[in-house]
């Protein structure tokens, strides 16, 4: 058994990103992603301080706006509107979940597609599942390129592999099947969620099994094909009174159990997460290099 080390891979985009960042910035240019955060939710803000971390290691610009959790819908798009006309922004990011009293598609479609570096806008959903040139987002991109080195670096084939996905989110689930059944991979898709009447009848056909359910230990060792490639997508926190955070991180998988099965595991944290954010740098560059 191999653990994926998503660390490393995403070091290689990142890399990249920063050269064609200091590339960019030959021309005049400098990217810069304006990342948007409504109310105090930790995990989100955890999540956002990451992603802005990440963006100023290679090079690229972000715009920080804070907003109270009581922010009106309407100030969202007013600002939102500012940030599409805004020359100096190449990338919008809402970071979501936004409160209740949003509406989240609609602040998602008010986003200008050429700026959607998170591949949420229908336009980019639609330009993804036509398999036509746009961002795609972030998590799913990043799952396909790790599966692909993989598949470069050792005896394993996409194509015509069995494919079982754990979750049927906009942004992870759902997107990702249209991903990996695209004609470039190759794989056989089944797509499972709460409506799935035996999760482990599925799960032990997968030559690929990606879990993406936000369930703690989800998937165990006994749900799992000798030699399957699993990707655990979950980042959960469990509460640990003893630990210094007062919670510990862990995936959709039972790790231990799973890792005597399976060929290929990633870790959480350390495996689809630092891969999402390389793809979110690199979507961002992609903007700025197409101009505004
Ligand atoms: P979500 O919107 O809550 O969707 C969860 C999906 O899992 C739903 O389709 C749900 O089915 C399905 N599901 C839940 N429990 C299930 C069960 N017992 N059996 C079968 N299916 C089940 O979550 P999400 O946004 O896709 O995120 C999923 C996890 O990935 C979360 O832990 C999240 O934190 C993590 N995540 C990580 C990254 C990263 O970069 N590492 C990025 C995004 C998300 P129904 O549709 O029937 O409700």
């Amino acid at each position: 058994m191999t653990i994926i080390d998503g660390k490393t891979m995403a070091q290689k985009v990142r890399e990249d990103t920063q050269q064609r960042t200091a590339a960019l910035k030959k021309k005049g240019v400098t990217p810069c992603l304006a990342v948007v955060l409504v109310g105090e939710d930790p995990s989100s803000l955890s999540y956002v301080t990451g992603k802005e971390k990440a963006l100023a290691e290679v090079g690229i610009d972000s715009r920080d706006i804070r907003l109270t959790a009581n922010t009106t819908e309407e100030v969202i798009l007013s600002l939102i509107a500012r940030l599409n006309a805004d020359k100096g922004v190449h990338g919008i990011l809402v970071q979501l979940p936004l409160p209740r009293h949003i509406r989240e598609s609609v602040v998602i479609d008010a986003i200008a597609p050429k700026k959607d570096v998170d591949g949420f806008h229908p336009i980019s959903v639609g330009n993804m599942v036509l398999g036509k040139k746009g961002f795609l987002p972030c998590t799913p991109n990043g799952i396909v390129y790790m599966l692909k080195e993989i598949e470069r670096k050792l005896a394993f084939s996409l194509s015509g592999a069995h494919a079982v996905i754990v979750g049927r989110s906009n942004i992870v689930g759902r997107p990702l099947g249209i991903l990996l059944s695209q004609k470039s991979v190759n794989a056989t898709i089944t797509i499972c969620h709460t409506g799935t009447r035996n999760l482990s009848e599925m799960t032990l056909q997968a030559d690929i099994l990606i879990a993406a359910a936000g369930k703690p230990a989800l998937i165990t060792g006994d749900m799992v094909k000798n030699g399957a490639v699993v990707i655990d997508v979950g980042v959960n926190r469990v509460s640990v009174p003893t630990a210094k955070k007062g919670y510990r991180l862990c995936g959709d998988v039972d790790f231990d159990s799973t890792a005597k099965k399976a060929s290929f595991i990633t870790p959480v944290p350390g495996g689809v997460g630092p891969m999402t954010i390389a793809m979110l740098l690199r979507n961002v560059v992609d903007a700025a290099e197409m101009g505004t």
